[in-house]
C-alpha cells in the first residue's frame, strides 16, 4: 500500500515555507499522497527522504512505455477517476490484431492499411498506435515470421500474444530492441515471464482471473524490480470487463492500491464478431479505462469515429481546443472576396467555416489567437 499523507508529512522539512505552492507541509503531503502533485515541487526534501518517498511521489497508475523510437507510446500516469476532476493524461492506445496464420500478402495489406490511418483534426494527428500479433497458428515459427514481417513494414510498437512460453521467449529475445509488450504472465508461468522481462527489458502483460491473482502477479514482478507492467483483467465480456476496469481504477486512485496501479489492456476484438459492435465496445473502454484497446480491423468507418471520440475524451478540459492562428481559404477566394474574423476556439472555427462552405460564397477566414476563448468571452 502507498504511504498515507501523515506518513509523508513526517518525512518533510515541516518549515511551511510555501515554496511548493501549498500553505503548509501537511497540505503538500496530502496532495502528494493523492498523486496530485510531484515530490520535486518541494526543493527542501532531503536525499534520504526522497528515497523513502519515491514510491509515494509516483502517480497512482504508473507510467509504462511500449515500443522504441518516435512511435513509442506512453500509458498510465493517471491521477483522477473523472476527466472533469483534472484531466486524463495519456490517451488510450489502439492496437489492431494481425493473426500469424494469414498469408504474407494479407499481412502486408493489413499493415499498409494501419499505416495509412492518419488524419489531422484541430491541429492534432489522429492515428492507430500499435499492432497486436497473435500466435493463432500455435506454431512458433509462424509467429516469429509474422513478427519479422510486421516489424519490417512499420515502426508502430507491437504487442506479442501467445500461450506458448517458448514462442514468447524467442520473440522477446529476437525483438527486444523494439520493446514490444509481451502477453501474458499468468500464475502458471510467472517465473519464466519475470526472467524474460529482466533479460530483455520488454514490458509484460499480466493476466489473472481475479484481483487477488493480479495482485499476486504484479507483486512478484515488483519483487524482481519489474515495473513495466500492463494488466489484462481478461474476462472478454463487456459487462464484466467494464466493471473490473472501474473497480481497478478506483482501487488504484482512491485506495492507493499500488499492486493494481498499472495501465490495462482490453481485447474488444475478442468480445464480438460484429465490427460495429466492436467499435461501440472499444468506445466504452476509451472512457473507462482501457489503456490499450485491441480491435480487429482498421476499417476507416469504424476507426475514424473512435479516434475522434478518443480525442474528445483525452483533451485537457482546463484548456479549450484551439485551431492555428492564420488566414484560412474557404472555397476559392480572391482579392474581392469578403474577409471574416473570428477566434481560435475550435468549435467556433468549425461552425463558422461550415456556414461559409454552406453559403457557397468563397471567403477568407481570419482566425485570431485569443487562447481558445469563444467570440463573446474574448
Ligand atoms: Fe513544506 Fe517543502 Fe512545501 Fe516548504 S516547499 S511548505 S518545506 S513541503
Amino acid at each position: 500500500m502507498a504511504l498515507s499523507g501523515l506518513d509523508i508529512f513526517k518525512k518533510l522539512p515541516k518549515t511551511n515555507c510555501k515554496e511548493c505552492g501549498f500553505p503548509t507541509c501537511l497540505a503538500f503531503a496530502m496532495q502528494l499522497a493523492a498523486g496530485k502533485v510531484e515530490l520535486g515541487k518541494c526543493p527542501h526534501v532531503s536525499d534520504e527522504a526522497k528515497g523513502a518517498l519515491s514510491e509515494a511521489s509516483q502517480p497512482p497508475i504508473l507510467k509504462v512505455v511500449i515500443g522504441e523510437g518516435d512511435e513509442a507510446f506512453t500509458l498510465g500516469e493517471e491521477t483522477v477517476l473523472y476527466r472533469h476532476d483534472r484531466t486524463f493524461v495519456n490517451q488510450s492506445a489502439f492496437a489492431v490484431t494481425i493473426n500469424d496464420d494469414i498469408s504474407e500478402e494479407e499481412i502486408e495489406k493489413s499493415v499498409s492499411d494501419i499505416n495509412d490511418i492518419a488524419y489531422e483534426r484541430v491541429g492534432l494527428k489522429l492515428a492507430l498506435e500499435s499492432i497486436c500479433i497473435k500466435n493463432r497458428s500455435g506454431d512458433k515459427d509462424k509467429f516469429i515470421a509474422a513478427i519479422d514481417k510486421v516489424s519490417s513494414l512499420t515502426k508502430k510498437p507491437m504487442i506479442l500474444v501467445s500461450a506458448d512460453m517458448s514462442a514468447l521467449k524467442e520473440a522477446a529475445e529476437r525483438f527486444k530492441d523494439l520493446k514490444p509488450l509481451i502477453h501474458a504472465a499468468t500464475v502458471d508461468n510467472i517465473g519464466d515471464m519475470a526472467n524474460i522481462a529482466k533479460e530483455t527489458g520488454c514490458p509484460i502483460a499480466v493476466r489473472g482471473g481475479s484481483f487477488d491473482e493480479i495482485m499476486e502477479l504484479t507483486g512478484k514482478l515488483k519483487e524482481d524490480g519489474i515495473r513495466n507492467i500492463v494488466i489484462d483483467l481478461g474476462s472478454r465480456k463487456l459487462k464484466d470487463d467494464l466493471l473490473n476496469q472501474v473497480a481497478l481504477r478506483s482501487a488504484a486512485i482512491k485506495k492507493q492500491e499500488r499492486s493494481l496501479g498499472y495501465p490495462t489492456i482490453v481485447f474488444a476484438d475478442e468480445m464480438t464478431d460484429d465490427p460495429q459492435m466492436e467499435a461501440i465496445i472499444a468506445s466504452v473502454f476509451v472512457a473507462k479505462y482501457g489503456s490499450i484497446i485491441v480491435i480487429s480491423n482498421s476499417d476507416k468507418h469504424n476507426v475514424y469515429p473512435l479516434l475522434v471520440y478518443r480525442q474528445n475524451i483525452y483533451t485537457d478540459p482546463r484548456r479549450p481546443m484551439q485551431v492555428e492562428e492564420k488566414l484560412y481559404k474557404i472555397g476559392n477566394p480572391d482579392e474581392n472576396s469578403p474577409i471574416l474574423i473570428t477566434t481560435n476556439f475550435s468549435l467556433t472555427y468549425f461552425i463558422i467555416s461550415g456556414e461559409i462552405e454552406t453559403s457557397k460564397v468563397s471567403a477568407w477566414l481570419l482566425v485570431m489567437n485569443v487562447e481558445g476563448q469563444s467570440v463573446l468571452t474574448a
